[in-house]
């Protein structure tokens, strides 16, 4: 056990963060460098190494989190780091962008503070980059086998990262230019910035993992063929078919999808573009939606310069505390300050868009909206409360309603659908076709980067079984069905 008085003792602390003016300057993660380390042996002193560490079960990953605050707290980064990678191939991803459930499941958040449990992750995970104790681990023997994995996104990753250890031959195919998913194009630097993904990528490279990108399985490759050239196929394809708001006005000049804006936003980062094809520079901003997705719009907005951001939610404010039908340890729906939020902003909630109107030059300049109250079912506009606010760019932030569908991947592959658009699996993540496995979003929907990792590392498991007629020694975190605690 860590400190046995430290949960007594010990305040929680959070991660130190750069002033707000400052960081809306620049593209920078929010936090102070290194601020993490003069704090966070005590901080990992505060967990009570529970009899039942309900926070396992909270954490997709199954993260043998006492286990890693005991190192923490005692500052072997090595011992820590180990621990951590035995069930997480990419804690630097968690540690900065995953939105905690162990943390609601820690036995100490009963009736105190949790142990601050994703910052303990992301300094063991930092120190052990620091210290070189992140190396590449090729197999010792090929098993002769080869599997493609399509999408390069945390699933896809984590899947190949596995399955290459294995001894299997990999090769990861990605449409877009640059290898990620929604790490690389979606989340934004201030959030993640990139290095921590290049990384990896050339860990993984020096393991033996191939990537090929630019190449869209369905367009580019037809997906059956490529079937038969591998002995089994993993599809990590993600859920980016996004949701739109088909209102009149819609088709206004500036009235753009969250995933068209926040992308070129990453390109200019990554050295493509001088400026942003799309910017909000000098507009007045409106962002539909109040998820992550709309999160990352209004800090990009901020630092692109925007002269007033909205974003408007459907669903009304949640709760500060945690609602009675959402009891410990289950992660509960409670009101987030995200650290854009905390930039600045207005959070318009219970609201519904009625229309877009714009300019002679059909641009947008206005959204028409008006309060609703959910009753019965349905949300109900409520008469008389119609406004109208400034709207020069409009992103919907609004979800994803499963895997993209028009690249003719699905009908080549001949693979059933679930109900939601998701791509049908069995509880070993087959799908109705013979050798191909499917995880993370483009299966389960769009959800987080943990459950990803987590779905990756599971598929991984199931393709080295049937790849190899045997049980598989590699290890894994969940079946499809599993519902633990979590979103
Ligand atoms: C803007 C935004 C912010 C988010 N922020 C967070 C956050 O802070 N924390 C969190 O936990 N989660 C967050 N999420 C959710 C999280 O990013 C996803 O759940 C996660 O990335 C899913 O991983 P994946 O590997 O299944 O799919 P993805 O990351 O979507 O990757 C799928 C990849 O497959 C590629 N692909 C698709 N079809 C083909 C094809 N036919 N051929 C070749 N390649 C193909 C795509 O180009 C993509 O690169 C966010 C999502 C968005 C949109
Ligand atoms: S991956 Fe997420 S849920 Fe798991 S220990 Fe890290 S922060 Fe907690």
């Amino acid at each position: 056990m860590a400190d046995p008085k430290g949960f007594l003792s010990t305040p929680r602390v959070g991660a130190p963060t750069r002033p707000i003016e400052e960081r809306r300057q620049d593209w920078s993660e929010v936090y102070v460098p290194g601020g993490l380390l003069p704090i966070i042996s005590e901080q990992a002193g505060r967990c009570m190494d529970c009899g039942i560490p309900f926070c396992h079960n909270g954490c997709p990953l199954g993260n043998l989190i006492p286990e890693w605050n005991d190192y923490a707290y005692r500052g072997d980064w090595t011992a820590a780091s180990e621990r951590l990678h035995a069930t997480n191939n990419f804690p630097e991803f968690t540690g900065r962008l995953c939105p905690a459930p162990c943390e609601s499941a820690c036995v100490l958040g009963i009736n105190q503070p949790a142990v601050t449990i994703k910052n303990v992750e992301v300094t063991i995970i930092d120190k052990a980059w620091d210290n070189g104790d992140v190396t590449p681990q090729p197999p010792e023997r090929l098993s002769g086998k080869t599997v493609a994995v399509i999408g390069s996104g945390p699933a896809g990753l984590a899947a190949a990262q596995q399955l290459t250890r294995a001894g299997h031959t990999v090769a990861v195919y990605e449409r877009a230019d640059r290898i990620g998913g929604l790490l690389r194009y979606g989340i934004p630097e201030f959030k993640m910035e990139k290095r921590h993904i290049n990384r990896r990528i050339e860990q993984m490279r020096a393991e033996g993992t191939k990537f090929r990108t630019g190449v869209q399985i369905g367009t580019d490759l037809d997906a059956a063929k490529l079937a038969k050239r591998y002995d089994a196929v993993v599809i990590a394809a993600g859920a980016t078919q996004w949701r739109d708001l088909p209102v009149e006005g819609r088709e206004l000049a500036g009235v753009h999808q969250a995933m068209e804006y926040l992308p070129l936003s990453n390109k200019v980062q990554e050295g493509d573009f001088v400026a942003p094809p799309i910017t909000a520079e000098g507009k007045h901003v409106v962002v539909i939606g109040g998820g992550d997705t709309g999160a990352d719009c209004v800090g990009t907005a901020h630092r692109q310069g925007a002269l007033s951001v909205t974003q408007l939610e459907i669903m009304p404010r949640p709760s500060d505390e945690r609602p009675a039908h959402q009891p410990w340890p289950t992660m509960p729906m409670v009101y987030k300050v995200t650290s854009a939020h905390e930039e600045g902003g207005e959070r318009v909630y219970a609201v519904n868009t009625v229309r877009f109107t714009g300019d002679e030059n059909g641009r947008v300049r206005e959204l028409h909206l008006i309060e609703v109250v959910f009753e019965g079912g349905t949300f109900v506009a409520q008469e008389g409360t119609e406004r109208i606010i400034p709207a020069e760019l409009v992103t919907l932030a609004m979800g994803f309603t499963g895997t993209d569908q028009g690249n003719g991947m699905i009908e080549q592959l001949g693979l059933e659908l679930d109900a939601r658009g998701n791509i049908a699996r069995d509880g070993a993540y087959a799908t109705n076709v013979e050798g191909v496995f499917v995880a993370g979003d483009a299966g389960r929907g769009q959800s987080l980067i943990v459950w990803a990792i987590a779905e990756g590392r599971s598929a991984a498991k199931e393709v080295d079984t049937y790849l190899m007629g045997l049980p598989s020694a590699l290890h894994a975190p969940i079946r499809p069905t599993d519902r633990p605690l979590t979103v």
